[in-house]
């Protein structure tokens, strides 16, 4: 599922751009340098098949990922990037919201949150936009090997706490280190089940 064989497929700006909904999928969100890149890297094996941009909150596309066309995984622009213009906030918002709510073929997405920072208004927006959707969804805990062991257990309270008002969420956490290889094989198998 997670071979080498991983490959882009394409970068999508406008919902006429998607590839053809022939497959299952499972997208990934979170604010911008919450680590998104690496833990799709990590996941599929690749030391930069997707890229993290440059400047943050530029990068607009939908990017979609295919394993043996099998499945797609798909990278949603990161958000809540303080110096993104009005417009592009926007545009970006228009985009999402017509992707989760007209994509049949997906079938959970993924919220990632920096373990550092726990739940921030920006992660509750897209929480919100997944719940109006009925878009499943699951948080992946990102960069916990930059947290103490004695704050992790508050910073997982904060986020279960926060979860747990939403009607889309689905309740178990994923704790993830792409740095350190941490429950990298725990999101694999959770896809697995999914596509
Ligand atoms: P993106 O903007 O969400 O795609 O974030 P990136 O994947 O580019 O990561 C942002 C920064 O966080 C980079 O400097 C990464 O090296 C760093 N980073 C990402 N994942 C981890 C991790 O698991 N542990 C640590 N310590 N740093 C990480």
């Amino acid at each position: 599922l997670f071979a080498a064989q991983t490959e882009f497929v394409k970068g999508v700006v406008a919902m006429d751009g998607m590839p053809p909904d022939d497959r299952l999928e499972v997208c990934f969100a979170g604010r911008s340098n919450v680590g998104k890149s690496s833990l799709i890297n990590a996941l599929t094996g690749h030391k930069a098949l997707a890229r993290a941009s440059n400047t943050p909150g530029r990068t607009q596309e939908i990017n979609f990922f295919t394993a043996s066309d099998s499945h797609y995984l798909v990278d949603l622009p990161g958000y809540g990037y303080a110096k993104a213009p009005i417009q592009t906030v926007e545009k970006w918002q228009r985009l999402l919201k017509a992707y989760l709510s007209g994509r049949a073929t997906l079938r959970r997405a993924f919220v990632l949150i920096d373990s550092r920072h726990g739940v921030k208004s920006v992660d509750e927006e897209i929480m919100d936009r997944l719940d109006k959707s009925a878009v499943t969804f699951q948080v992946v805990l990102t960069k916990a090997d930059k947290v103490k062991e004695v704050e992790r257990a508050a910073i997982l309270e904060q986020v279960r706490t926060a979860v747990a008002k939403h009607p889309a969420a689905y309740p178990e956490l994923i704790v993830t280190s792409s740095e350190k290889g941490w429950g990298i094989d725990v999101l694999r198998a959770v896809i697995a089940t999914l596509v």
